[in-house]
């Protein structure tokens, strides 16, 4: 099967209570297509950087057999840059600075033997540039949406027309009470049910992530991780864990797709344990079939 990834490629400066790290290895398409890679072999990866995104960072996602057709380098320009910082509890970032660069320009052009993709993820990236993704698909078995607090504020109404046609939305509780203006998450996931996704997942950071999907609902908790070093990127390889699952066992019934969230926490749970994208760069199957089975066993009762 196949997975196809459209986001940002990044380089960040990450400050968090232990450390300070510039133009470190980010971006919602780069945690995303690292992750997906450790599940399914045909990642496509659609992105743009400049002419001083390190080839290191082009070696590590080849490396990872991730697709790079649709990776545009563009000379003489410069990588987007995004700034963070995580406040004592980890609870809260800051956005210290964005800089497009030649996000600014930035049109994503699928490449023509790319667009029968199986799945599809639309990291976060401003929504009309995910509707212009969505304009050169073919018809994948499923579409996943991420997004962020900026463009709720700042694209509210693509944003819209984007969760109209998306099979999963995937969002944290706080995106979830901007988007409906409702402070109770049950009822404001009623009212995003009600946008168009056949699928609804609220992320609740440390307190895990909630499934909606019809009349049913899925609870798992975060695995409860002891060294919280960098949660940036967490968001994003949440969504490559979920829909990599469901891309390599193929199958779309409830149970697999809560067995999917449990892979998105797992894989998640690795993200934080490291700066930048360095605990995913080296994972093996074995840890990540280990940290499932104590998931499970951690949410049995
Ligand atoms: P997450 O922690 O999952 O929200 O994702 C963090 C990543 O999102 C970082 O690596 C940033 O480079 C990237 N990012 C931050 N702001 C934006 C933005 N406005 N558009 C696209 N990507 C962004």
């Amino acid at each position: 099967m196949s997975l196809l990834v459209v986001g940002s490629v990044a380089l960040d400066t990450l400050e968090t209570p232990f450390d300070k790290m510039d133009d470190a290895l980010g971006g919602s398409a780069t945690y995303i297509s690292i992750t997906s890679s450790y599940f399914t072999s045909s990642v496509y990866m659609v992105g743009v950087v400049g002419e001083d995104f390190d080839k290191a960072h082009i070696d590590l996602l080849k490396s990872k057999k991730v697709d790079l057709e649709g990776l545009q380098i563009i000379e003489g320009g410069k990588t987007f840059r995004w700034g963070g910082k995580y406040l004592d509890d980890f609870n809260q970032r800051e956005t210290l600075f964005t800089h497009l660069n030649v996000f600014e320009h930035f049109d994503p052009v699928i490449p023509e033997s790319k667009r029968n993709a199986d799945f599809v993820i639309l990291g976060n990236i401003h929504p009309g540039l995910q509707m212009n993704v969505l304009n050169q698909i073919n018809n994948p078995k499923m579409i996943v949406c991420d997004t962020m607090n900026l463009w709720i504020n700042i694209a509210l109404e693509e944003l819209k027309e984007v969760i109209k046609r998306v099979d999963v939305l995937i969002i944290n509780d706080e995106e979830a009470k901007m988007l409906t203006g409702d402070n109770n998450l049950i009822r404001a996931a009623d009212q995003i049910m009600e946008m168009g996704p056949k699928y609804l997942i609220i992320k609740k950071g440390e307190h895990g992530a909630m499934m909606f999907h019809e009349d049913k609902v899925f609870s798992a908790p975060a695995f409860p991780v002891k060294n919280l070093y960098d949660p940036t990127g967490a968001g994003d390889t949440f969504a490559a864990g979920f829909t990599a699952w469901l891309d390599k066992t193929n199958d779309l019934g409830f149970d697999n797709m809560k067995k999917a969230v449990v892979y998105g926490s797992v894989m998640a749970s690795f993200t934080v344990e490291k700066f930048s994208t360095k605990r995913i760069e080296n994972l093996s199957n074995k840890e990540i079939e280990e940290r499932y089975n104590k998931f499970v066993e951690l949410s049995r009762f």
